[in-house]
């Protein structure tokens, strides 16, 4: 199995590319985001306890997310990988997922980063809130303490995936189609 880490600011355009990745390479699209955001509309006790933390622009704790992915790996067949998009987003994520993938001797595959600017960050959400309607894309304070977030939490991925040589980036500044073909130049590689 191949397992590739979409990595990105809120907003770089992580779950937009995603669509298509998995279906031209056959991936298995997970988005914790997505997950939990279902579990908060089914109502479920994860759901109500997941709910305050997003709006306020924290992160859900890690156990919860780990539990998550590590129960798609398990259920999920018939792909020939699978795309992670917003997972891992803490150092210990990191490491729980290679231990996780440790227990099948597999390993992340590539970490495909899309890089944009904060100030670019802020237009995309307030953007995509008025399309999508997410509750913590309509709040200003909510926005910046996602970006705030991603850089006291997420950021220090980058130093642990370009360690292992696992770290790639991509300006994510252009256009849909531009970054797409960015992305698969990137992926067509493994
Ligand atoms: P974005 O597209 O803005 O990056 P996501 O849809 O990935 O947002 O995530 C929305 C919210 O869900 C996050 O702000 C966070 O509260 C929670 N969340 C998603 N993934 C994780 C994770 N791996 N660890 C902790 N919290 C998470």
């Amino acid at each position: 199995m191949k397992y590739f880490i979409l990595f990105g600011p809120p907003g770089a355009g992580k779950g937009t590319q995603a669509s298509s990745m998995v279906e031209k390479y056959n991936l298995r699209h997970i988005s914790t985001g997505e997950l939990l955001r279902k579990e908060i509309a089914a109502g479920s006790e994860l759901g109500l306890k997941a709910k305050s933390l997003i709006d306020a622009g924290a992160l859900v704790p890690d156990e919860i997310v780990e539990g998550m992915i590590e129960s798609e790996f398990r259920t999920v067949k018939g792909v020939a990988g699978f795309l992670l998009d917003g997972f891992p987003r803490t150092t210990a994520q990191a490491a729980a997922l290679d231990d996780m993938l440790a227990k099948t001797s597999e390993e992340v595959t590539a970490v495909v980063s899309i890089m944009i600017p904060d100030e670019m960050i802020r237009e995309r959400i307030k953007h995509r809130a008025s399309i999508e309607g997410r509750a913590d894309d309509a709040n200003d304070e909510t926005i910046s303490n996602r970006i705030k977030t991603y850089h006291d939490k997420t950021e220090p991925l980058v130093g642990y995936y370009k360690a292992k040589g696992k770290y790639h980036e991509i300006d994510g500044t252009g256009t849909i189609e531009e970054v797409r073909a960015k992305i698969c130049d990137l992926m067509d590689r493994f």
